[in-house]
């Protein structure tokens, strides 16, 4: 039977809606606008585009954004004191530095430089601690939208066999720190693969759910998962354009193939992808209530 597809553009419309309403209450009973600046570093064109995408969303929820675009060649220091002004800036509650950076620049003395309270991104040391010892504050956009996709997907985690395939700072390590916590909507057993992993299909073919977050198209086919697996696909690999010259996106796992052995899927485009600028917007909003003492 095919899988149920797993709609992340459907459930971040929902999740939308949701922080719509409540940014006009905050607006209305407290005066607050949730912001959001964003430090774009140098042209490079794929960045360009989820800033201004970030920005299209912020105006679009009610909230103010602030977009900060430096030449390539900007110093160090003159992130840093950028980085320091949008601290002590009021307007702003969440701030962040779209990646990479230029080589000359530090990334992690920029990303430490961030007050942990503005931290939306969730990749402040003191948000990464939080998450692992089961206390999150600010949980990195991507692994957060996964979470929320499970749960609103009505997929339980509880007592699961979890497999994670990449065990990045931004995916894997967070997705697989959020689900093995003794939590709600957790505690699962869970498995992290990489490329030191000997045997790959052997864990897949363990997991109840899997996560792909490789960024290797195609990586995980049909023969390596197991009748009735939930498949979250994290990966979005360009491999070609169309002849109107529209890139063509493809995920970490065979999609079609895998599709006709699991219980649900996430497809790409359409899947995680949609999930993860809405989660900045959820930190956001959450920023501005923690910094004016909201519940
Ligand atoms: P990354 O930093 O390159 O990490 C990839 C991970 O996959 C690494 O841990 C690597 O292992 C592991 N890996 C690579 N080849 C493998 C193999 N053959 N077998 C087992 N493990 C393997 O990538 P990332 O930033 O986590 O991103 C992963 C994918 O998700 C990319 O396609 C990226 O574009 C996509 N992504 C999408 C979103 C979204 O919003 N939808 C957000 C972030 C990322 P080692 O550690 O051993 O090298």
């Amino acid at each position: 039977m095919a899988a149920k597809i797993i709609n992340g553009t459907e459930i971040s419309k929902q999740i939308k809606e949701e922080l719509k309403q409540e940014i006009a209450q905050l607006k209305e009973k407290y005066g607050i606008i949730p912001g959001l600046a964003t430090i774009l570093v140098g042209e490079d064109p794929a960045s360009k585009v989820y800033v201004g995408q970030k920005e299209k969303v912020c105006n679009a929820l009610g909230m103010y954004s602030e977009r900060h675009d430096l030449p390539e060649n900007v110093s160090e220091e003159d992130v840093l004191a950028l980085v320091e002004k949008l601290n002590k800036d009021p307007k702003i509650h969440g701030i962040l530095v779209q990646l990479p950076l230029p080589k000359h620049i530090n990334a992690t003395r920029v990303l430490y430089a961030i007050d942990a309270i503005k931290d939306v991104d969730g990749f402040h040391p003191i948000n990464v601690g939080k998450l692992v010892i089961g206390e999150p504050t600010f949980v990195p956009c991507t692994p957060n939208g996964i979470h929320e996709l499970l749960k609103r997907s009505g997929v339980d985690v509880e007592g699961k066999e979890v497999v994670v395939v990449g065990r990045s700072n931004i995916v894997g390590k967070p997705i697989a720190n959020i689900l093995l916590q003794k939590a709600k909507g957790a505690n699962a057993t869970v498995t992290i693969c990489h490329t030191g992993t000997k045997d790959l299909a052997s864990h897949t073919k363990r997991a109840d759910i899997l996560i792909a977050a490789i960024g290797k198209p195609k990586a995980i086919t049909a023969d390596m998962v197991k009748e009735g697996v939930v498949v979250i696909d994290v990966g979005v690999n360009p491999i070609g354009k169309t002849p109107e010259g529209k890139r063509i996106l493809v995920g970490d796992v065979d999609f079609e193939a895998i599709k006709e052995k699991a219980g649900a899927i996430t497809p790409v485009p359409g899947g995680v992808g949609p999930m993860t600028i809405t989660m900045l917007m959820k930190n956001t909003v959450d920023a501005a209530k923690l910094q004016r003492g909201i519940q």
